[in-house]
């Protein structure tokens, strides 16, 4: 398995796209799960980490989520 560090997740990457997908995964599995459904026939994606600090806007990674519960 791949080893994820504290607050990295993942994210899918179409290779027609220059930005990564804005849906965030806890895991690599879960991630190319959901690549392999929403993939259209001949689409190629690559799974890519996203370290701590999601680029995502206006999107917070369930991630975080679980850490902002202890405040
Ligand atoms: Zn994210």
């Amino acid at each position: 398995m791949y080893e994820t560090p504290a607050g990295s997740h993942f994210h899918i990457k179409w290779s027609h796209q220059n930005n990564l997908d804005w849906e965030c995964f806890d895991n690599f599995r879960d991630a190319t799960n959901r690549a392999q459904e929403l993939a259209r026939p001949g689409e190629k994606f690559t799974i890519q980490m996203v370290l701590t600090t999601c680029p995502m806007k206006g999107f917070k990674a369930k991630l975080s989520n679980r850490e902002e519960r202890a405040e």
